[in-house]
């Protein structure tokens, strides 16, 4: 646990890689260990867990900003534990951000907001989660760990220190209000004025809980199950309502806003709900046919591919693709077809070929046939 491999390092690139590259490197690797192409494999499974583990952060915004800060402890929270865990978390915290929302950016007196009393909603907050291709597929159960601003238990909310409580504001007798005397050549203005003792609140507290230092508001871990439905894409967010910062003076909590990461399969590639997988056959497969067993994401099936197929010919599997979102239905899995050329043939090999060459008599019509193809062949990327 104590020496893990730098994340870039991982998936083999640069620091100031792009999105793009990152997910392209994180596919490669994923490809290279999976363990569905490594059956018992022990070492190519910890490849392929760590390579997923680099790309959760690494593919996240906010964690790789952690990452490239403060490292792995910026993201863990087992590294370093007992120092505070979760450092990235504390370091980054803005106090703007907290008093922004304890107060609503108003603070009564600046004339923001005319009644400090009355019931605020509080702000949303952000998580993120990275699930695999084959659970944005099914759907699946997450629990979302993230920060936000809860009643303190230590104080109960009133922010006074145990065994104390607030006491009516002297200042304002609990109107939140001074009149202020102003003298003009126009004889007194009288005006009202926020209490500047209790900010407009009415009640001041004499010896403020420790914990909150009186706000009666503390920002603490929050751990929530959610439900990730069936057919979610890639960067979606799913609103856990009234799991944000708690309200003031009674208002609604906020939401917790979670972005969800899907990592990218090592076969398969998502186009809407269709799946898209590649197969490889030979030459003489595609002339004569072949039985193929295709990889869908319910396991393996049988395929007929026919007698004289061309490379690029793309077969439908209806049904096998994605669970679409509030839906019933699903997408298909679409194959394409690669005929492979053997790259070093050995001389027998070569042999069988030439003899193939001349039964075939010499080059056809290669221009009508690569044309009528490319429609379908090229069209996807
Ligand atoms: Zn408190
Ligand atoms: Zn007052």
């Amino acid at each position: 646990m104590a020496d893990k491999r730098d994340y870039y390092e991982v998936l083999g690139v640069d620091r100031n890689a792009s999105e793009d590259e990152i997910k392209k490197a994180y596919r490669q690797t994923a490809k290279k260990y999976h363990p569905d192409l490594h059956p018992g494999d022990k070492e190519a499974e910890e490849k392929f867990k760590e390579a997923n583990e680099a790309y959760e952060v690494l593919s996240d915004a906010d964690k790789k900003a952690r990452y490239d800060r403060f490292g792995h402890a910026g993201v863990d929270p087992n590294y370093g534990a007992g120092q505070g865990g979760y450092g990235g978390f504390d370091m980054d915290f803005d106090l703007g951000d907290i008093l922004g929302s304890m107060f609503g950016g108003g603070f009564g007196g600046f004339g923001g907001r005319s009644n400090p009393n009355a019931p605020q909603r509080g702000t949303d907050t952000q998580a993120s989660v990275t699930i695999s291709f084959e659970e944005a597929a099914k759907g699946c159960k997450r629990t979302v760990e993230s920060m936000k601003i809860d009643v303190c238990d230590e104080c109960h909310g009133s922010g006074a220190a145990p065994g104390t409580s607030a006491k009516t504001c002297p200042e304002c007798h609990g109107r939140g209000q001074v009149t202020a005397q102003q003298r003009t050549p126009f004889g007194v203005i009288q005006t009202q004025k926020t209490c500047s003792r209790c900010n407009g609140k009415g009640k001041v507290i004499d010896t403020p809980c420790k914990k909150c230092r009186g706000a009666g508001r503390v920002r603490k871990p929050s751990s929530i199950e959610i439900s990730i439905p069936a057919g979610i894409d890639d960067r979606q967010v799913i609103n856990a309502r009234g799991q944000g910062n708690k309200g003031i003076n009674g208002g609604p909590a906020g939401d917790l806003k979670v972005v969800v990461n899907v990592r990218p399969h090592p076969i398969f590639e998502r186009e809407g709900y269709n799946v898209w997988v590649e197969m490889h056959i030979t030459y003489p497969e595609a002339v004569l046919g072949c039985e193929l067993e295709v990889p869908t994401l319910e396991g393996k099936v049988k395929y007929n591919v026919p007698a004289g197929t061309q490379s690029g010919d793309i077969f439908k599997l209806r049904n096998k693709g994605i669970q679409t979102l509030n839906n019933r239905g699903k997408g298909d899995e679409l194959v394409r077809v690669i005929v492979d050329v053997p790259k070093n043939p050995s001389a027998k090999q070569k042999e069988i070929i030439r003899q193939l060459a001349q039964e075939l008599g010499g080059s056809g019509n290669h221009l009508g046939e690569e044309e009528k193809k490319s429609f379908f062949g090229k069209k996807k990327k």
